[in-house]
């Protein structure tokens, strides 16, 4: 009778902790818990659940608000200073082009540097409106309006894409 009820048991079908209507047999290789295909994450150690991944990446960041607003002033000052340098030098498209991929990677670098090496979740998106809004502000500030020029927009671009990517996770 027992051995017949632990037959039952093992039979039961099992679902995902997260949409109870979703038979699963995949666990989480952390915390144990059921999940189905959309609700497990593929990690290097296996798949785990979105919970687990998230706890794993707050461990990871550990950035404050005042680290936001460093790199936030970094990435404008930087990009400002650079973009105004990159003009008084030269100016011509393709000089700038090839020079934005340093001054984004400049921007990273001393932003990771006066936070002390912290990330936050958002780190990256701040570096790239920071610089977004260095790139502008320059014009801003002399011309008193928005100057939008193909050579200034594809600037801003670049390194914001190039200061985003230092923020990226690299595990
Ligand atoms: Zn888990
Ligand atoms: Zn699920």
């Amino acid at each position: 009778m027992t051995e017949q009820v632990s037959q039952v048991t093992m039979e039961e079908a099992t679902y995902c902790a997260v949409h109870p209507d979703r038979e699963t047999g995949l666990r989480c290789n952390k915390c144990d818990r059921l999940m189905c295909a959309e609700c497990a994450v593929q990690t290097p150690v296996g798949y785990r659940c979105r919970e687990c991944v998230r706890q794993h990446e707050d461990k990871f960041f550990n950035g404050t608000m005042a680290d936001y607003l460093i790199v936030f002033a970094v990435a404008a000052v930087v990009t400002g200073l650079g973009y105004v340098g990159l003009r008084l030098i030269g100016g011509f498209l393709l000089f700038i082009i090839i020079l934005s991929i340093p001054v984004g990677g400049a921007v990273g670098e001393l932003a990771l540097r006066l936070t002390g090496r912290r990330r936050g979740r958002y780190s990256g998106y701040v570096a790239a409106a920071g610089a977004i809004v260095g790139a502008l502000a320059p014009g801003l500030l002399l011309a008193g309006q928005l100057v939008l020029s193909p050579t200034l927009l594809i600037y801003a671009g670049i390194v914001a894409f190039t200061a985003y990517g230092r923020f990226r996770l690299s595990i």
